[in-house]
């Protein structure tokens, strides 16, 4: 995903619009170590534009992530739709802060795209927000089976001992 921004650097205020649909690193993001697949190819599309010498870019991203709930372990996916914007320089004496300086007539997205992606990621995936989840006991998916398991019950050897225990 290469954005040539030669046009725009000698002509502010013009639009340099890109559209891209495309696979990229093996469709594979690691993330804290795990490594999630990508189902559909990235589509990014945006500009940018040279406004006061600076070149401001704006993207959107979509794509499709195969999650495993961290509930119930079951595959389902995550979309992902993302705005970002940047601002690259071309001169260390222009950049301040959150700036990217560049190097050339190019913008090579696809380190900020996966940044984007990952940093949108969540943390704890979950099928549905009400998962139920797997019976700690049996090992059934609650969200299909109801089971009757039952979580009250004290281990015999520790009510023995808490009774000993009262004693003292
Ligand atoms: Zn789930
Ligand atoms: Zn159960």
């Amino acid at each position: 995903m290469e954005v040539s921004i030669s046009e725009i650097l000698v002509n502010e205020g013009i639009k340099k619009e890109f559209y891209f649909f495309e696979d990229i690193d093996n469709n594979i993001i690691e993330f804290f170590g795990e490594k999630i697949s990508i189902k559909k190819p990235i589509k990014v599309e945006g500009y940018a534009v040279n406004y006061e010498g600076k070149i401001r870019l704006y993207i959107n991203i979509q794509t499709e992530l195969a999650r495993s709930c961290s509930r119930c372990l079951g595959l389902y996916n995550e979309m992902i739709d993302i705005d970002a914007e940047y601002v690259f320089v071309t001169s260390p004496d222009k950049q301040s802060n959150d700036e990217i300086l560049i190097d050339g007539e190019t913008i090579i997205l696809d380190e900020y795209v996966l940044d984007e992606i990952t940093s949108q990621m969540t943390m704890k995936p979950l099928c549905k927000p009400d998962c139920k989840g797997l019976c700690f006991k049996c090992g059934k998916n609650k969200n299909y089976e109801e089971c009757d398991c039952t979580f009250d019950e004290i281990d015999p050897r520790l009510q023995e001992l808490s009774r000993f225990l009262r004693k003292e």
